[in-house]
């Protein structure tokens, strides 16, 4: 069999398409490792229009279940592990393969596949990683209650963490790679002005992570004096950004120089044709819910336009 469209990914991207190209009467398959996508871990989503707050858990449980909902429209639970061209003419068909050892015949792709936190790739950060190394605050705070950690990254992402780590630790510093922070003012007045936040380090860039069992400290460099010292910690949150899961279609669709698919994006399409992208493995400005739902529903219309195309030649 062939499908009309496949879509890979069960983030607000996957979520939105899905519910459209089954609307639309395309022959679709969902296939995604989970539902949510990464604000799943977020206890209070604020800003998912509709919900006034929700927690990133019921959220994905109510993706699943208008996913479920849609009468025609199949979904595999499994991973994605290769996508290729299988077919020129008449019109290009690609296949999937997922990890789960099976394979799919399909005339558009529906890439939802999101994105990823970025690593600093230091020595011990692998080694401590769930022994002290966090990537999400939001998730892992409470179990540093009266704990003295470290926040990487000045964005929004590493203001918040502080914020919420401070509800729990004795102890918050914060490191900062250039001597301005990016992320939010107010947010950052706030948590200045927390009794227990203790300082950001600019300019500083932490080197190695050190242990034994657990994390213990760091080693960190001030990239303006040279100058390296250590600090005694006992968590660490990097938070310093993404990398869009992009990965398995580098082959297939054109990318920038951080490996985001650049889009058309009056119409969601990538450089190869029947391949439409949305949400945050694009080159989308905004990396937001909202945005990559509505990017969603464009890409499920484009690749509807497109099949209904092929079928009239
Ligand atoms: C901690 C955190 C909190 C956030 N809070 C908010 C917020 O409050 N409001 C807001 O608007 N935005 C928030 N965001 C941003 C928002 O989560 C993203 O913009 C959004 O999730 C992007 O959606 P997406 O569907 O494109 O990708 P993702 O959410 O990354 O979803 C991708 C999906 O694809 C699946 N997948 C990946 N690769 C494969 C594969 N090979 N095979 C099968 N499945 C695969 C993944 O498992 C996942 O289900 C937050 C992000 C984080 C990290």
């Amino acid at each position: 069999m062939i499908y009309d469209t496949i879509i890979i990914g069960g983030g607000p991207t996957g979520t939105a398409a899905s519910v459209y190209a089954a609307r639309k009467q395309l022959k679709a398959l969902l296939i995604t490792d989970s539902f949510g996508g990464q604000s799943v871990v977020s206890n209070d989503i604020d800003n998912w229009i509709g919900d006034i707050r929700i927690s990133g858990f019921d959220l994905a449980q109510k993706f699943e279940a208008h996913i479920k909902a849609q009468p025609g429209l199949e979904t595999l639970i499994d991973k994605v592990s290769a996508i290729n061209r299988s077919q020129e003419t008449p019109y290009p068909l690609y296949e999937i393969t997922t990890e789960g050892g099976k394979t799919f015949q399909t005339k558009t792709l529906i890439l939802g596949m999101g994105a990823h936190r970025r690593k600093l790739n230091i020595p011990g950060e692998q080694e401590f990683s769930a022994k002290g190394v966090a990537y999400c605050a939001t998730c892992d705070a409470p179990f540093f209650g009266d704990k003295k950690v470290a926040v990487v990254g000045g964005g929004n992402a590493g203001l918040e963490s502080a914020l919420d780590l401070l509800a729990y630790a004795s102890e918050v510093y914060l490191f900062n790679r250039t001597d301005t922070l990016k992320g939010d003012p107010g947010t950052a007045e706030k948590i200045q002005a927390h009794p227990k936040f203790k300082g950001i380090l600019y300019n500083t860039i932490v080197t190695e992570i050190t242990g034994e069992t657990m994390m213990t400290g760091i080693t960190y460099t001030n990239t303006q004096t040279q100058e390296t010292q250590s600090m005694t910690l006992d968590g660490l949150f990097i938070e310093i950004g993404s990398l869009p899961n992009s990965d398995i279609v580098k082959h297939l669709v054109d990318t920038n120089e951080i490996g985001e698919i650049i889009l058309d994006h009056k119409y969601g399409t990538t450089s190869a044709p029947g391949i439409f992208a949305a949400g945050d493995i694009t080159d989308e400005a905004y990396k937001q819910n909202n945005i990559s739902a509505g990017d969603a529903v464009k890409a499920a219309l484009s690749a509807y336009s497109y099949v209904h195309k092929l079928e009239e030649n």
